[in-house]
This record gives structure tokens, sequence and C-alpha cells, in this order.
């Protein structure tokens, strides 16, 4: 056994919920080790290169990355170890190819987005109005403190004097879910099929599904620190963020895959590695997924009883099917966009290959693809189930199958794909597992049903002592920003525990 007492945090996995944690306790001074099962950190959030070009695995519309307010996690993540990453401002958050001829760019400047939204549908134009203003009072009260551990008594009464219209304001939003303030305001069938791709595009669920709390923070953003893309593509913030640990005397070992979680009566005390080796810590963070953590690293059937009843409420969302593009640049048409969100026909909106997300962060940062080329990643929505069971031959095949259904798609926004196509990689379901290390590849949780807003999320502590959870599974959700504050929290808890 491999006796390291004196690690004050093992943080397992270096997705960037796990890494916020870890560079935000050693900033403080703590003893900090992240295993990491994969050659690269950022999980979700990493990156791969082939023949020129640099892919980002997922996420490549970024919050968090402004300068201004409280809620630019990303960049106060960095800043609190010494490092930083240039980000660059995207004018357009998403351009929308809906059904109905419903086009329509959501332009970085509030009002503008309003009237780009008012001119599809002018008799709603106070609901308009209403709805994306009520977004923001819910925004301005998340913008006017610090984000730190919910589950801390003295912080909570802290913010609450400092505060306290804005904490009141934030009481008040936590149960609600955005689908039911938007049916307060508007009535167009049409409109509120729009809400719910605003929400789903992000949350994928529907907006009666989605927390106000959650809404209220990106329909409000991306006007206020914006949609920024990192210069050198997203893998930049993880890396980055591994620099900043390092310098701040924390650790990090790649391809060091935890197989369990060790317990001494009843409280955390270690991990165990796959090749056998043994580290101990006084208190250990989970970056995997809460099914993972609880299934995988702990014994199944010891479950705690809160765990059994998050599961009750919360399920795995589906993962995706991806397909990471090189491009010729005649292939994208003068004025394209960023990010694009392609959907023919409403009532498949949550359907496995129903909506598709498109990005071209070449367009930001044209360093990612050789010279006169550009990078598209297009993902839909696909569930594990579909990809079991298949001979390698049929497993090609399928992909090679379904990569051809989305590319005739994109056809209508890009045409000319097919034949300008340089580079072409499909990732499923199975990829998303096996790369990421998150079971069936999941997005992250989503309710069964309709939840009280927010109310059901569980913070960083677990019925475990000494035992914390981080990440997309963790209150607020999924997304780097939402990850990102689940990394403050976190550490901001272990820090007291700690008594730094
Ligand atoms: C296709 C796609 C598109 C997305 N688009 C966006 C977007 O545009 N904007 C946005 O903000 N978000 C987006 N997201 C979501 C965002 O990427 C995630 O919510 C976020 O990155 C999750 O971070 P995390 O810290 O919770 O965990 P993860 O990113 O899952 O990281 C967990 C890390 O832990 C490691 N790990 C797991 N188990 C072990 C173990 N047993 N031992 C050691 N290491 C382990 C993994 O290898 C991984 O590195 C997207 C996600 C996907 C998949």
């Amino acid at each position: 056994m491999t006796k390291m007492q004196d690690i004050d945090a093992i943080v397992i996995g270096s997705g960037v919920g796990g890494l916020v944690t870890a560079t935000q306790l050693a900033a403080k001074g703590a003893k900090v080790l992240v295993l990491e099962r994969y050659l690269i950190p950022g999980g979700s959030a990493g990156y791969f290169e082939r023949q020129g070009y640099r892919f980002d695995v997922g996420a490549s519309m970024i919050f968090g990355l402004g300068q201004n307010g409280t809620t630019n996690l990303l960049t106060r993540a960095l800043s609190a170890v010494n490092v930083s990453q240039e980000a660059i401002a995207d004018p357009v958050q998403i351009h929308y190819h809906l059904p109905e001829g419903l086009d329509l760019k959501v332009d970085r400047v509030y009002e503008k987005f309003l009237q780009n939204l008012t001119a599809h549908f002018p008799h709603e134009e106070q609901g308009i109005r209403r709805f994306y203003d009520e977004c923001q009072k819910v925004f301005k009260c998340l913008n006017s403190m610090d984000l730190l551990s919910l589950e801390e008594p003295r912080y909570l009464l802290r913010v609450f004097f400092q505060h306290p219209l804005a904490c009141l304001g934030l009481v008040k939003y936590l149960p609600q879910n955005a689908g039911d303030v938007a049916r307060r305001y508007i009535k167009n069938p049409q409109l509120l099929k729009f809400i719910d791709m605003e929400c789903y595009c992000w949350s994928v669920v529907p907006s009666e599904m989605t927390p106000m709390i959650n809404a209220g923070m990106v329909f409000s953003d991306r006007h206020y620190g914006g949609v920024n893309y990192p210069k050198g593509g997203v893998g930049q913030i993880a890396q980055k963020l591994v620099q900043g640990l390092e310098k701040a005397g924390g650790k990090i070992q790649y391809q060091a895959r935890v197989t369990k979680i060790l317990t001494e009566q009843g409280k955390a005390v270690g991990v165990q590695l796959a090749n056998g080796k043994v580290y101990r810590g006084k208190r250990i963070v989970s970056n995997a997924t809460r099914w993972d953590t609880f299934e995988q690293l702990l014994p199944a059937e010891s479950m705690p009883r809160n765990e059994k009843i998050w599961q009750q409420n919360y399920q795995k969302s589906p993962s995706f099917l991806s397909l990471h593009m090189g491009v010729k640049e005649s292939v994208l048409p003068a004025g394209t966009e960023c990010h694009h969100i392609l959907l023919e026909d409403w009532e498949k909106m949550t359907a496995a290959e129903g909506t598709i997300f498109v990005s071209i962060p070449t367009l930001l940062d044209p360093d990612l693809a050789p010279n006169g080329y550009h990078i598209i990643h297009a993902f839909t929505p696909h569930w594990i189930d579909d990809w079991q069971e298949l001979s390698v031959s049929e497993y090609e095949a399928k992909k090679e199958e379904a990569a051809w259904r989305i590319i005739d798609r994109l056809e209508k926004i890009f045409p000319g794909l097919d034949a300008e196509l340089d580079y072409l990689e499909v990732g499923t379901p199975r990829t998303h597992r096996r790369f990421l290390g998150r079971e069936d590849g999941t997005y992250g949780p989503i309710p069964r049903r309709k939840l009280w807003g927010l109310l059901n999320m569980p913070f960083n502590r677990t019925a475990i002592p000494g035992l914390y959870c981080v990440g997309d599974s963790t209150f607020p959700g999924q997304g780097l920003n939402a990850v990102a504050f689940s990394g403050f929290a976190c550490a901001h808890r272990i820090a007291v525990d700690l008594g730094f």
C-alpha cells in the first residue's frame, strides 16, 4: 500500500468539475492529487488531433469565460491559480433552423435577439419580453454574489446579510421550471415549442422540466458575459487548469484508473487503482458520474438510501452520435455562424437523431484546422442500447449509415458538404462510454418526470463521510460553467471541513 496520508484531497477524474475542485483547494494550500484514467485532462471538455485538425470532444459553446460579474466561473477558476485563457467572443450564440420556417439567430445583444424573435411572433411581443426579462432577474440575483457551497451555513448567512433581496429572489425560483414561467406570459404554441428547444439544446429536456435557475443563467449570461471560444480549442481550459494546479503544488497522474473507493468503518479513506496501487487521503472527491461512483467504485448493493432516491428522480440522458468532420472552406456560405441547431419536425425534438447540434469552431479560431479547411462537429442524441451486441462489421456499417443520414440533412444548411468532406470520424455512445468513462456514455442526469426545479439535485457531500461528488451529476447540472460552480462549491465545503 502506498501511504500518502498527508494528501488532503484525492480527486478521481480531471473533468472541469474535478479540476476546479482541485485547483481551488490547491490555491488554499491543500495537498491535492488528481487521478485521471485517460491520457489528457478535460473529460467531455477534452480534445483530440487528427491530420492537422484539433477537434473538441464535446463542449464548444462556452459560458463562464467572460470578464465581469461573479458568474464567469471559468475565468475565475483559472485566475485563482494564476493562469489565464484568451477567449474569442462569439457574436451569435445559436443559429436555429427549426420547423415551419422558424429560422432565427440568438444575437449576443439582448435587444437584437428580442427583435429577431418578435419578428416571427409579433403578437407575442409583450410575452417574449416578460419571459426573458424574468430570466434576467434570476441572473441578476446570481451575478451579485460569490457562488460557493450552499451546504455551508456560515457562507449562506453571510451572503444573505450582504444580498438579502437577491437571496430571496433565488429561493423563489429554486423550485420553479422555465416552462411554467414561459406559459404565464406566452400562449402561441409554436413559440412555446421554441422555448422548449431553447431549453432542450443544453438541458436535454423540454422547458417544463428545465429548472428556472439554469434557464435564467443561460438565457441571460449569453447576453452578458457572452459565449466565448477559448483560443486553441476547448481542451485548453483543462490544460491551463492543470498548469495552475501544478504551479500551486498539486499533482495529477494520467492513466490512473480508480477501480475502488476504499472505506473504513463506513468512511471514505482512499482509492485503489486498476494496477492495484492504493492512495489514502483525508477527503475523496469523485468527478465520475453518480452512477459510476455508487455502482462501480463502491459496492452497488450498499448504495446509500439518498442515492437510490436520486436515481428514482433522475435518469441517464441519452448519449450522442458525433460526426467530427474536416471540410473545405467553400462549404460554408458567407456569414455562417459558429453554432447551429437543426430540426425539421417538432415531434422529433427529443428523439434519437431528431435535433442536430452543429459547431464550427474554426470560424472563431482558424488555427484548429489546416489552411483552407474548417471543422464541423455535428452531434445528435443516441441511446447506447442501439449500439450494443453488434459485430465489428455491423458496428462499422451502422456508424456509416447513421453518419450519412446526418450529412444528408446537413446539406440543407451546408450545400455540397458531402462532396467537400476531407475527414470524417464518427463517435457513438460506446465511444463516449469508453473514452469519457461515463456509464452508457450519458450526457448527464435528466429528471424522470417533472420535478421541483433544482430542489432535488444533490450537492457535493454524500451519505458516506469523507466522500464528495463533483461535476454534472451534482447541483446545478451539465455544462462547463455549471460544473465549475460545482467545483467551487465542493472545494469550499472541503476547505471548511479540513479547516483551511
Ligand atoms: C457532445 C457534447 C457536447 C457538449 N456541448 C457543451 C457545450 O457546448 N457547452 C457546455 O458548457 N457543455 C457542453 N457539454 C457538457 C459538458 O461537456 C459537461 O457537462 C462537462 O464537461 C462535464 O464535466 P465533469 O467535470 O462533470 O465530468 P467529465 O467531463 O465527464 O470528466 C470526468 C473525468 O473523470 C475521469 N474519470 C471517470 N472515471 C474515472 C475513474 N474511475 N478513474 C479515474 N478517472 C476517471 C474521466 O476520464 C474524465 O476525464 C457537452 C457534452 C457533450 C458530450
